[in-house]
């Protein structure tokens, strides 16, 4: 089965996010990509993923993929959250973050995280080829 990748970041995280997605293009290529609004719209463009795109983060985005993973869809979540500014939909963020816990789905909330889970999927990938 496909793995199903939801990737987020806040508005200083998206550079981040966008050079992540590019270091791991090939790796994401394999999965099936899920993201907020813009920061799906900034993977697509920069480097050509195919990538399904939720509202934005603020509209209700973090709650769309929040409920998708509680159905069991969603099977690693890369979250670049901004840590030091104020965020409006900080109750959907936490929510996204809780279910996560809840469902003991992988969760990187930074980029150190973040790569030490895509290396990890990486390496399951060359194993399984
Ligand atoms: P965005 O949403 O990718 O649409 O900016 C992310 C967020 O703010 O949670």
């Amino acid at each position: 089965m496909t793995t199903r990748v939801a990737l987020i970041a806040h508005d200083m995280k998206k550079d981040e996010i966008v050079t992540l997605a590019g270091e791991f293009a090939d790796t994401l290529a394999q999965c099936s990509l899920v993201a907020t609004g813009t920061t799906g719209g900034r993977i697509a463009a920069a480097h050509g993923l195919e990538v399904e795109r939720k509202l934005s983060g603020p509209h209700g985005g973090d709650l769309q993929i929040g409920a998708e993973l509680a159905e069991g869809r969603v099977d690693m979540v890369i979250f670049l959250r901004d840590p030091m500014t104020p965020q409006p939909h900080e109750p959907d963020i936490n929510a996204l973050v809780r279910a996560c816990d809840v469902h003991n789905v992988p969760c990187a909330t930074n980029i150190a995280t973040a790569r030490m889970i895509l290396d990890d999927l990486r390496l399951r990938f060359a194993w399984a080829s």
